[in-house]
């Protein structure tokens, strides 16, 4: 077989912790998964200071740290796990096709989707210093709100996600500031009641984000600006919470796979397969409720049976 061309029996593209489980799974079942890293190994974990609530680390772990023994577990079963963007899929035929990089093709008798989601982020050059920084930007209350108990945080967004980590973050924080750049919410009106019914949560409506201030080294407050009167001002903080969306990253499948109207893969429910045979999809990418890493795990590992059990009806029927 050519240097470009391949065969394999488990392709899992995505290494969060979907991915590496998926291949724990599929590599302990004599799949010889080869698994793809993306662009970003890890996933959005490794944007993650301190994981403390996935089971068995009682003392809590960096979720880089956390993705590298992922890896090196999937690694000690054989996975082959590799550097490599998978740039165009065919799932058309009977045999899936996958290209790397747009030179090498793959051919797979099963694929695991673990592509995952990225926060959506505002983009302004104080909100990613400070990201980078591990200095106090968040866009998940549930990973990481926990670190600001009892102090006053900032949360951007208006949806149903906003409301919730609004919420979540209501319990542990002394105040919460919502900054709705509208004068609505586009969350469901059960969930918006819930935060203008929490006395410690502030809504500031027309209101963009200026600035994230800090330090240096961490989060002090935030620059912001009512969009009607132009008055500016600022809010202390020392946790600045981002809650404006996520997209899943399926662009690549799109032509091949049910995606809802955001573009999450829909899959069967109960199980980890899309509409086409030999495809699953775990984690993130199907998941805009939990998004978790234990549930994205749990996602991995039914795609991986999934995928085994498909593998295995299809060879029953070939020796029958
Ligand atoms: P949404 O797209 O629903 O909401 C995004 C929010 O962020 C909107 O208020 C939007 O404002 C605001 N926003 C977007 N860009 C900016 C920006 N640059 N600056 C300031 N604000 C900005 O995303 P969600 O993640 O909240 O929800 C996604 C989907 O998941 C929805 O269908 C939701 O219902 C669902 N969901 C359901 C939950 C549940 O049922 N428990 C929990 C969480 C999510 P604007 O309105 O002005 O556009």
């Amino acid at each position: 077989m050519s240097d470009t061309l391949e065969h394999v029996k488990c392709l899992i593209i995505g290494s969060g912790p979907a991915g590496y489980t998926a291949a724990i799974y599929a590599s302990r079942a004599n799949m010889f998964p080869v698994l793809y890293q993306g662009t970003q190994p890890g996933g959005q974990l490794t944007t993650t200071n301190d994981v403390e609530n996935y089971p068995g680390y009682p003392d809590g772990i960096t979720g880089p740290e956390m993705m590298i023994e992922f890896q090196n577990q999937a690694e000690r079963f054989g996975a082959d796990i590799r550097h490599g963007w998978v740039t165009k899929v065919d799932f058309s035929g009977p045999v899936h096709k996958v290209w790397i990089n747009d030179e090498k093709e793959i051919l797979c008798d099963t694929v695991i989707i673990a592509t995952g989601a990225s926060a959506k982020y505002l983009g302004l050059p104080s909100e990613q210093k400070y990201l980078k920084l591990g200095g106090g930007v968040s866009a998940c209350a549930v990973c990481d709100g926990f670190f600001y108990r009892n102090q006053e945080v900032v949360i951007v967004g208006a949806g149903d996600s906003a409301c919730e980590e609004a919420h979540y973050l209501s319990k542990l924080c002394k105040k919460v500031t919502m900054l709705v750049r509208r004068d609505v919410f586009r969350a469901s009106k059960i969930m918006e009641a819930r935060v203008r019914n929490t006395p410690n949560i502030e809504i500031l409506h027309n209101t963009n984000t200026l600035e994230v201030l800090g330090d240096g080294q961490v989060v002090t407050g935030v620059r912001i600006k009512n969009n009607i009167s132009g008055e500016e001002s600022e809010v202390p903080a020392t946790g600045f919470f981002v809650a404006i969306g996520h997209k899943p990253n399926t662009d690549i499948f799109k032509d091949f796979l049910d995606l809802d109207e955001t573009g999450y893969i829909k899959n069967i429910p109960g199980t980890a397969k899309t509409g086409v045979e030999g495809v699953f999809v775990s984690g993130d990418a199907a998941d805009h409720v939990y998004r978790q890493a234990v549930t994205a795990a749990g996602t991995g590992c039914m795609a991986a049976l999934d995928a085994e059990r498909y593998l295995a009806a299809k060879e029953s029927t070939v020796e029958a």
